[in-house]
C-alpha cells in the first residue's frame, strides 16, 4: 500500500486547489473522485466538433474581487472578457435582471429617470409590518406587479413550493437598481477560461496522481490508512453514514438538445418567469465564448428544471432543521483528527467558485503554519 501525505476526496475547486498547493511544497498527494472526470461541478467539455464548450452542471461564470484570487487562477489558463447579464422572459417579452431602471420602464411602459425610481417603487409597495411568508415579504419590498411577474412563478418552479409556503427569511432584500446598469456581478474580475474549466483543472493537477470512478466509501478504511491527512470534500452527512438524518438539497436536471441554427436565443442564459413554462432557464453556451469560431448552423441548448433531490446536491435547502443537523455533524467532524472537511458539500453551503478557491487557499495557510 503506497502511503501519501495527503489523500484528497474530490477534484472540484476545493480539492484541486489544495492538491496543487500541497504538491507545490513537495507533499505527496493523491486525489480520488467518484465521477469519471475531474473538476467537480465546474467540469466542462467540447461538444463533438462544434467548438462549443458545454458546462455539464450548469453555466459557470467566474467572478471575484480579490486580485490575489484572480492572479492565482490565471496561472492555470487565460480568461476571456465575458460579462454576465441576466435576461428573463415573462409573457413573451424579455426584461433585464436584477430589476433596474430599464426593467421598470419596459415593464410599466414609462420613462422614469434614476431619481424617480425610489418614490415610484415606494408608491407600489403596500405596508406589511410582519410579512408571514416569502410572498408577503417580496410584495412589501417591490410591490405586487413586479412580484407577480418576476418572482412568483420563478420561485415556485425553483422550490417546487408556493412562495406563500416559503419562509419570509429566504429573502432579506430584493435589489432594485435605479440605473440602467445590468451587469449581474459587481466584481472587478470576471470571465470564462478560454479553453473551458476542465483545462484549468488539468493544469492544476499536473503531475498529481488522480483516480477517477473511485468512491471513497467503497473502502474508506483503506484510504484513511494510506495517508497522513485526509481532505474530504464530499457530503458531510454521508461521511457520518447519515447517522442523524439527511441534509436536504434542491437539485437541477438538465435536458440538452442540438439545434440547427446559429443563434437560438441571443444570450447565454435566459430565465423563464412564467409559471406555465416548466423549465426555469435555457442555457446556450456558445454565447460565453464570443472569441471562438463555431461550426455554422448549429448550437447546443440546455433546459434546466428544478427539483428536490437530496442525492443529487446543488443548492442547500438550509431550513432550521437542516441547520440543526449540520451543527451536529460539524461537532462530529471536530472529533475526526486526521480529516479536514471543506468545500460546498462538506460545509453544506452555497459557494461561488471564488469562495471555494479562497476557502481552500486559507485552509492551505493553516495546514502549513
Ligand atoms: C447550477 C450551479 C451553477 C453555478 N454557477 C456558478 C457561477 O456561475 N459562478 C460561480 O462562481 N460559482 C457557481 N457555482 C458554484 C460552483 O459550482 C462551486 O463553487 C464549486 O463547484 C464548489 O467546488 P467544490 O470543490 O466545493 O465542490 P464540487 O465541485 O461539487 O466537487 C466535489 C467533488 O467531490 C467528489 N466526491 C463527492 N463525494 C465523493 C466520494 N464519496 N468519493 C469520491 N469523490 C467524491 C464529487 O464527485 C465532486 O467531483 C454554481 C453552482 C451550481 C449548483
Amino acid at each position: 500500500m503506497k502511503h501519501y501525505d495527503f489523500i484528497i476526496i474530490g477534484s472540484g475547486f476545493y480539492g484541486a486547489v489544495l492538491a496543487e498547493r500541497l504538491h507545490n511544497i513537495g507533499k505527496s498527494v493523491l486525489v480520488i473522485d467518484r465521477r469519471d472526470h475531474i473538476g467537480g461541478n465546474c467540469y466542462s467539455y467540447e461538444y463533438e466538433d462544434t467548438n462549443i464548450i458545454v458546462h455539464k452542471y450548469g453555466t459557470h461564470i467566474f467572478h471575484c474581487s480579490k486580485k490575489s484570487t484572480w492572479d492565482y487562477i490565471n496561472q492555470f489558463g487565460e480568461f476571456n472578457r465575458y460579462q454576465h447579464r441576466v435576461l428573463t422572459t415573462f409573457k413573451n417579452k424579455v426584461y433585464s435582471m436584477p430589476i433596474n431602471l430599464g426593467t421598470i420602464n419596459a415593464f410599466y411602459g414609462i420613462n422614469l429617470k434614476p431619481d424617480d425610481v425610489e418614490a415610484f417603487i415606494n408608491s407600489k409597495r403596500p405596508h406589511i409590518t410582519n410579512p408571514k411568508n416569502l410572498e408577503e415579504k417580496a410584495i412589501s419590498l417591490i410591490g405586487i406587479d413586479l412580484y407577480e411577474a418576476f418572482i412568483k412563478g420563478y420561485t415556485k418552479k425553483q422550490w417546487g413550493i408556493d412562495p406563500k409556503d416559503l419562509p419570509a427569511e429566504i429573502i432579506t432584500r430584493l435589489p432594485v437598481r435605479s440605473s440602467f446598469f445590468d451587469s449581474y456581478f459587481n466584481d472587478y474580475y470576471q470571465g470564462l477560461p478560454l479553453n473551458g474549466y476542465t483545462s484549468l483543472f488539468v493544469n492544476m493537477l499536473q503531475d498529481i496522481p488522480v483516480e477517477l470512478n473511485t468512491d471513497f466509501f467503497k473502502d474508506r478504511e483503506y484510504w484513511l490508512k494510506s495517508c497522513g491527512t485526509l481532505i474530504y470534500t464530499g457530503q458531510i452527512d454521508r461521511y457520518f453514514n447519515y447517522s442523524a438524518g439527511k441534509l436536504r438539497w434542491r437539485s437541477v436536471k438538465f435536458e440538452q438538445t442540438v439545434v440547427e441554427i446559429d443563434d437560438y436565443q441571443g444570450t447565454s442564459v435566459m430565465n423563464f418567469a412564467d409559471e406555465d413554462i416548466p423549465y426555469t432557464r435555457i442555457h446556450e453556451p456558445k454565447h460565453l465564448h464570443l472569441e471562438r469560431n463555431f461550426k455554422k448552423n448549429i448550437s447546443v441548448i440546455i433546459k434546466e428544471n428544478s427539483c428536490i433531490d437530496h442525492d443529487d446536491p446543488y443548492y442547500p435547502v438550509n431550513s432550521d432543521s437542516d441547520k440543526q443537523l449540520l451543527d451536529g455533524y460539524q461537532k462530529l467532524a471536530k472529533g475526526e483528527k486526521k480529516v479536514i472537511f471543506g468545500g460546498r458539500l462538506a460545509d453544506y453551503k452555497y459557494y461561488d467558485m471564488y469562495h471555494t478557491i479562497e476557502a481552500a487557499l486559507d485552509r492551505f495557510k493553516t495546514i502549513v503554519s
